[in-house]
């Protein structure tokens, strides 16, 4: 097995722009090491519109969250197990975070990651980034847009990307290619048009379940390949970890790396006590509010979830504050659990937290790297019961829409919670519990200043503590985006490989 420079360990979304960012120059030479087989030519993963099918799939590493007392305890956290990571997987919608969530992350403690910096890796971004075309925009997506103008009074928005927005309802801008709905994922854009480069080495179906430290230094990632052959996988200049929110901390704590008590507890030798690995854990939850139409609608769309509302309820809050996706299906799932039926033809708002309030916590209950680890997301345990509320004003605002045309002629009844359901209280009690995740799982290994005690990395997405090693995909995260995160993944991957260049550039610390 030769050295490489650098071995990036997950060739997800961000993993995915590293990997093609540093193989451009041909002297630096790459090991990508991806848990899943490669996208390429395969349509159910490179047609946008199919990613339902994903779901649950032998593509999907499938965690479970732990016992939720005051949510859904059967929410299934679909992480994707192939080349582009769950940019090969979700709907892309595609939203540069707003200034005023990165200028929290500046706050936080992530010097040189306030807005004004972070504004030139939006534009560096290879992804085609176009919003909903017209022939895929539904009618009834349409009426929605403007019933919800109508009943709430928010502006219209075309290209949600053009301007920081507080409130405003409109097709997404999605990354993908109209013409035929393929993805524009991070392995379409990155990697797809390189993948003869000679310093490139993709590891598929290859799973990493252990880092190689010599002291203090990360030299290489101990792997199982497809054939089940165990090998190390060295880095002469440094091992990024790229594995995602569930994956990084998870072979972080199998390395001996994270909160020292839970370590020993399990038998896992300690390396380094890092108190913050796993913990901040963070998603946006959201709850649903599903109609029956009158007789079938429109086939037409993108990925039958291509516009939504932004809500600023609160006029103190720095971006909004309730959002909503539109779906041109009847998504019961969840609701069918408590005794409702799914209606043959219907559409759902799914009421959703910009920025929630309760904190999770990851973490092994075993030191098999084969067991998944526990996700305690904590959902509406808030003190304040913000999260609740926003679900409970969020479906009192979809019943307005609802009554307002264009939109109300459509509608025929609604399903669930169903119009007895009328109490903040009974309101509450529903949307908790069918409330479901639109799988944004992030802040596990966050990054801040040497005063967090709980910061995983530093600014330059250094491990504390360690050398030649670095994280880069949503576990860094200090706080959650009002907006969808993957291309605020994107970036972060954009800003890692200026970093490593940078760090070899004559002058640099390496
Ligand atoms: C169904 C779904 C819908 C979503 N919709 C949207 C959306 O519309 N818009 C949006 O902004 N965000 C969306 N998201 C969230 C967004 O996709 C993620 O936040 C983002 O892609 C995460 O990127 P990442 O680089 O952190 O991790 P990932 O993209 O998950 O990459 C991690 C990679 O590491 C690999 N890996 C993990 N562990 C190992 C290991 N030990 N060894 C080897 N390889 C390993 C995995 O196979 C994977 O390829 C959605 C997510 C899902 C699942």
């Amino acid at each position: 097995m030769p050295v490489y420079d650098y071995v990036v360990v997950g060739g997800g979304t961000a993993g995915s722009v590293i990997a093609s960012r540093l193989t451009e120059d041909p002297s630096v030479r790459v090991a990508v090491i991806e848990g899943g087989p490669s996208d390429v030519d395969r349509p159910e993963v490179l047609t946008l519109r199919r990613w339902m099918g994903l779901l649950g799939g032998e593509l999907d590493y499938d965690y479970p969250t732990t016992e939720q007392p005051r949510g859904n305890s059967h929410i299934r956290h679909s992480r994707a197990r192939v080349l582009g990571g769950c940019s090969s997987h979700n709907t892309l919608i595609a939203f540069q975070p707003l200034p005023s969530d990165w200028d929290e992350w500046e706050t936080a403690g992530a010097k040189g990651w306030g807005a004004a910096s972070m504004a030139p890796y939006f534009h560096k971004l290879r992804n085609n980034i176009v919003p909903v075309d017209e022939k895929d925009r539904n009618a009834i997506a349409r009426d929605f847009v403007d019933a919800a103008q109508e009943a709430i009074g928010v502006p219209r928005v075309e290209g949600f990307n053009m301007q920081p927005f507080h409130e405003g309802a409109g097709f997404f801008d999605l990354a993908y290619h109209p013409e035929n709905n393929k993805r524009s994922s991070a392995s379409v854009a990155y990697l797809h048009p390189f993948l003869d480069r000679p310093n490139l080495h993709l590891m598929l179906e290859t799973w990493a379940y252990r880092l190689e430290l010599d002291g203090t230094r990360a030299t290489g990632v101990h792997v199982r390949t497809k054939d089940g052959e165990e090998v190390l996988v060295e880095a002469s200049r440094e091992v990024l970890v790229c594995a995602g929110a569930v994956d990084t901390p998870r072979l972080l704590l199998h390395s001996g790396i994270g909160p020292k008590a839970d370590l020993e507890a399990l038998g896992i030798p300690v390396v380094l006590d890092l108190p913050g690995v796993g913990e901040n854990l963070l998603d946006h939850p959201e709850s649903v509010i599903v109609w029956e139409t009158d007789g079938p609608i429109p086939e037409n769309s993108a990925m039958d979830s291509d516009a939504g509302l932004f809500v600023r309820r609160d006029p103190a809050s720095r971006g909004p504050d309730l959002m909503f996706h539109f779906y041109q299906i009847p998504f019961t799932d969840n609701p069918e659990r408590l005794g409702y039926e799914r209606p043959e033809h219907g559409v759902s708002m799914t009421p959703n937290i910009p920025k929630p309030h309760s904190r999770g916590r990851l973490f092994l209950t075993s030191a098999d790297p084969a067991v998944k680890p526990a996700l305690d997301f904590r959902y509406f345990t808030d003190e304040d019961d913000y999260d609740a509320q926003t679900l409970v004003d969020g479906i009192r605002m979809a019943r307005e829409i609802a009554k307002a045309e264009p939109l109300a002629k459509w509608l025929k009844r609604e399903v669930c919670p169903g119009p007895d359901v009328t109490s903040d209280e009974d309101i509450s009690e529903y949307a908790r519990k069918v409330a479901h995740t639109v799988y944004h799982p992030a802040g596990t290994c966050r990054m801040g200043d040497s005063f967090d005690e709980l910061a995983v990395v530093s600014p330059d997405l250094k491990i504390r503590g360690l050398e030649g090693i670095r994280i880069a995909d949503a576990s860094v995260f200090p706080t959650m985006p009002a907006v969808n995160p993957m291309i605020g993944v994107l970036m972060v991957g954009e800003k890692c490989a200026e970093l490593l260049a940078s760090t070899t550039a004559p002058g640099g610390d390496a």
